[in-house]
Formats: C-alpha cells, sequence, structure tokens
C-alpha cells in the first residue's frame, strides 16, 4: 500500500519562494522545491559562473534548451517561466540556496563574525558559493570556519579544552564531521588540517558511523593521520623514557633519590590514543606516570609539552597535506584567499 501510495506520488512542483520573488527580477532560478526570481545583474556582479552564462546568447529560450548553448554543468538554461528566462540549477536543494541567495541580496542574512550561523547555513554556503564561485559569500565563510580550526596549538588547546557552542550545536565537537566532508567536497585545502585534525581525535566507532557518506579518501587520509598521531605519541613515550633517565634532577627533585631515576609511564596504550587535546604535559603527568614529586613533575610536564610540540609540527604530513609546507604556509594561504 505504501508503495503504491509512493508510486503514485506526484512529482514535486517547484513553488515561488516567499522572500526571494522580486517583481522586478529578469531571471527565474529552479530547484527542486523553489523557484527563485532574481536579477541577472547582481547574480552576475557576485558569481562568475552565472556572469558567464547569462553571457552565451539565448538564455531563457526555447532553442536553449538541453543542447543550446546555455547548457553547463551545474547550470541549464531552458524554457522561459512567465515570460521570463529560467535556469534550472541542477543537482541543488532548494533550501541551501535559498541560504546562497539570501547571503547575496540581503545585508544582514549572514555575518562572518556570527558563529550562532547554524551549521546547515555555513555548509550550504560553502559549497554553494564555491560550486558557482561567489567569490565574497566564499572568502567570508572560509574565514568563519577558520577561526575555529586554528593553526597554532595553544588555540587548538583553548579550544578543544572549552568545546564552545558553535553554528547553533551545543558542543563545536558536534561541526567537525560536516564540515569536514564540505571542505573536502569545496576543496579548501586551509581548512583541512584543522578539520581532519579534530575529526581525528574521535573513537573509532564515531569516526565510521559519521564518514559513511564521505569518499574511501577521505576516510583512509582520516584513519591513517589518526595512527600516525598515535605513532608519535608512542615515539614520544620511548624518548621521554630514555631523556628521563639522563636528565639532571638537582635543585628541582624534592626527595633524597631523584624520582625520575625511577619513574615510569603507565596505561602507555591509553596514552598512546589519547586524543592530541587531552596528551597535555599537566594531565599526562597526573595520570601516566609513576608517582613523582612536585618538582619533577613540572619538569615532566614540560618536556612532554616540548615533544607535543614537535608532533603539532608534523600533523600536516600526517594527513597526506604536505610534506615540505608548515603551519605558517597555511597561514599564509589563508591570507590569499581573504584578500582575494
Ligand atoms: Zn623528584
Amino acid at each position: 500500500m505504501d508503495v503504491d501510495q509512493q508510486l503514485g506520488k506526484p512529482p514535486i512542483t517547484p513553488k515561488p519562494h516567499d522572500i526571494l520573488w522580486f517583481l522586478d527580477g529578469n531571471v527565474v532560478l529552479a530547484t527542486d522545491t523553489y523557484l527563485f526570481k532574481v536579477h541577472k545583474s547582481l547574480l552576475s556582479l557576485h558569481s562568475s559562473v552565472f556572469k558567464d552564462m547569462f553571457e552565451l546568447p539565448n538564455i531563457g529560450h526555447e532553442s536553449s534548451n538541453l543542447e543550446g548553448p546555455g547548457r553547463s554543468d551545474t547550470l541549464l538554461a531552458s524554457l522561459s517561466y512567465e515570460g521570463v528566462p529560467m535556469v534550472t540549477m541542477i543537482g541543488d536543494k532548494g533550501k541551501d540556496v535559498a541560504h546562497l541567495l539570501r547571503a547575496v541580496f540581503e545585508p544582514d542574512y549572514y555575518h562572518r563574525d556570527n558563529d550562532e550561523t547554524p551549521l546547515e547555513v555555513i555548509v550550504a554556503l560553502l559549497l554553494l558559493s564555491t560550486k558557482y564561485d561567489f567569490n565574497v559569500v566564499r572568502k567570508s565563510v572560509i574565514l568563519h570556519i577558520s577561526r575555529h580550526y586554528p593553526m597554532t596549538l595553544q588555540e587548538y588547546d583553548a579550544l578543544y579544552i572549552n568545546d564552545p557552542p558553535m553554528f547553533g550545536k551545543e558542543r563545536r565537537a558536534e561541526c567537525h564531521f560536516p564540515l569536514l566532508a564540505a571542505a573536502v567536497t569545496a576543496d579548501v585545502d586551509v581548512l583541512l588540517p584543522g578539520l581532519f585534525l579534530a575529526c581525528s581525535e574521535f573513537g573509532i566507532d564515531e569516526i565510521f558511523s559519521k564518514t559513511q557518506s564521505m569518499t574511501r579518501e577521505t576516510q583512509r587520509t582520516l584513519m591513517n593521520g589518526r595512527e600516525s598521531i598515535s605513532c608519535a605519541k608512542g615515539d614520544l613515550i620511548s624518548s621521554l623514557s630514555e631523556q628521563l633517565r639522563r636528565y639532571d634532577t638537582r635543585g628541582k627533585c624534592q626527595n633524597e633519590t631523584p624520582c625520575l631515576k625511577e619513574a615510569y609511564f603507565r596505561d602507555t596504550g591509553l596514552f598512546v590514543l589519547l586524543p592530541l587535546g587531552d596528551a597535555i604535559g599537566k594531565k599526562a603527568v597526573r595520570s601516566y606516570i609513576s608517582p613523582i614529586c612536585r618538582g619533577c613533575s613540572s619538569v615532566v610536564a614540560r618536556m612532554i609539552d616540548e615533544n607535543r610540540a614537535e608532533i603539532w609540527k608534523d600533523v600536516l604530513s600526517f594527513f597526506d597535506l604536505s610534506e615540505w609546507e608548515q603551519w605558517e604556509d597555511f597561514q599564509a594561504k589563508l591570507k590569499v584567499i581573504v584578500e582575494s
């Protein structure tokens, strides 16, 4: 019965959008659910893809249907709608296009400083501004996201510990996977180091369930990076054990027999699997080193943090992002995007 009902269901006819339907508009954009009557000149001003399309002859005439010159991979010029040329946006959802067009046409709709902007708006803006080259919207949203995925360890730690609300979600961590998927699709490499790292901080079960719609290549990069960080923490333990034996604790140790001569790592397996955000010196000394005096604790915590800073430098290579570049190079790339 349900199947019959489904089969008998008429296809959804797109309806004019409540807000984005300007009576003096001179082009209708068609999506699965909405029609938008807007202005060619404004679209052309903001998007090179629309500009190129509108410069083609015959937009909106019957002769431009299908094989005509108005066809591109993403836009299809077709029969006019009530006398106005119509362009179908292939594969885009009406509500996502509404977010994009409102960000373009309404000055107050999207601000890159407003961290309460819903995640679905952020994702739609990133994907569609990239697909149609709305440059101003694209660089705003990239800059906005980048502020939440910093390129220094200090800033990373602050956000990891606080896990503040973000993009309409109670916890920032709820945004990592949808943003990674969008950044990969939109090919925004400056956002990838922070997003891959943030996603790799989850357990394997959660990673698998949250990356089901992502490509095998993205899943592989994420898991490889996660494994590399664990290996780096394993290396940290072995090099630190060696450093502790040789460390001269005179003037620092409060015990007669220097603690570090006999100190050892415990629960090393757990430490290796610990998110980088949790593997900080003070915490690690408390939970993963045999009891040592206060003086020695601060020495060891500092050593762990120094080793951790070295791991941070290698994050880009762990996620196959760059063999030669450093975080500073990615910061420079971000600057180029924002200033373009
Ligand atoms: Zn001591």
